[in-house]
């Protein structure tokens, strides 16, 4: 089967490779129609390694994504053929003590797409668990579909926060999960959502949705500007999403006392944080990996229409483009959220 296979770092193919196609008696085989092109996937292609996670053997890359139930299983009960369907990209070991207690997303046994040596999705079908799959509704487009996995790390953020109706949110970091995370607190419940960048392209497709408010951090600073917004009380919630280290110099001063940080981006190098000023506000500090249990709620809310990610996607490449739509993503273009990759027409 074609596919789009990360050869060695630097080294991208479209080329015939074998992948398991068994389809279990829990699991629905899945005809792919879109797969976002994800930071992480342009990470293991220019770098050939996220963290301890090395690219050692040809790895086909992709995890967001949707598609059509092409097949089910002999025991599957919820899903049937011709399902427009998203999936969610970890499998867990549902026996392992991180599964039992909720946390599934934290299990060491987790196998997750185009994470080494999982392979990933850029290839016409897929086999994956009925649990693990989720039918779209009607009014949610392929697209859409697959943009519920990097969605679904902003609902994870906002719910650690525990957002109560009203709060202020403050954003550190306009970049697609910054974007994903400030839409995920104001549906859980933010009156408005500070969004602090240096890139004004960034910001300026931010501040399109209703309750963003942009901050220019060339300008000000987000504490000075969620001072303003808040009489000098703070925010609420605030999230890094930025996974920059020099964020966190005006973290505590940007949340509110006894107000809750959630931090979201994860830095390459280990960060030393004020302590005395988190604990001066009795900061409640929360982090967040992957999501766990959200999948279903952030469709719920796309569907609602409380949710659009539409204006996210910047373009959408052919599958047999699938390399030019990479090398565009490595650029960083300031003004690109999301590139999303059409597998199938069907
Ligand atoms: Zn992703």
């Amino acid at each position: 089967m074609k596919a789009v296979v990360l050869e060695r770092a630097h080294e991208l193919s479209m080329r015939d490779i074998d992948l398991p196609m068994e389809v279990g008696d829990h699991d629905v085989k899945i005809a792919i129609n879109t797969v976002g092109v994800c930071g992480s996937d342009v990470h293991y292609y220019t770098h050939g390694r996220i963290g301890d996670f090395v690219v050692r053997a040809p790895m086909v890359l992709g995890h967001e994504a949707s598609g059509v139930v092409a097949e089910t299983g002999a025991k599957v009960t919820t899903l049937k053929k011709g399902d427009r369907v998203c999936m969610e990209p970890g499998v867990p070991n549902p026996t392992s003590r991180a599964s039992r207690i909720g946390m599934y997303n934290v299990d060491p046994d987790v196998r997750f797409w185009a994470t080494p040596p999982i392979h990933g999705v850029l290839t016409p079908y897929v086999v994956h668990p009925e649990a693990y799959t989720f039918r779209m509704p009607d009014n949610v487009s392929f697209g859409e579909g697959a943009m519920v996995e990097p969605f679904a790390i902003g609902m994870q953020a906002a719910v650690k926060a525990r957002i109560t109706p009203g709060d202020v949110g403050a954003v550190i970091g306009a970049g697609t999960i910054g974007t994903m995370v400030a839409l995920a607190a104001l549906a859980g419940g933010c009156s408005k959502v500070l969004v602090a960048d240096l890139a004004k392209p960034k910001l300026e497709i931010a501040a399109r949705y209703k309750g963003i408010v942009p901050v220019d951090v060339n300008v000000e600073s987000l504490s000075a500007a969620v001072g303003r917004a808040t009489g000098g009380w703070g925010a609420d919630v605030v999230f890094e999403a930025s996974g920059s280290a020099k964020a966190f110099d005006d973290l505590f001063k940007t949340v509110r006392p006894g107000g809750c940080v959630v931090l979201v981006g994860l830095p390459v190098d280990p960060v030393p944080f004020n302590v005395t000023a988190a604990a001066a506000k009795e900061v409640r500090m929360e982090t967040v990996f992957r999501y766990a249990n959200v999948f279903d709620r952030a469709l719920a809310l796309i569907g609602s229409g409380k949710v659009d990610l539409k204006p996210l996607i910047s373009d959408t490449y052919a599958f047999a483009d699938s390399i030019a739509a990479f090398d565009r993503a490595a650029s960083g273009r300031p003004s690109d959220v999301k590139l999303q990759i059409r597998v199938s027409n069907s």
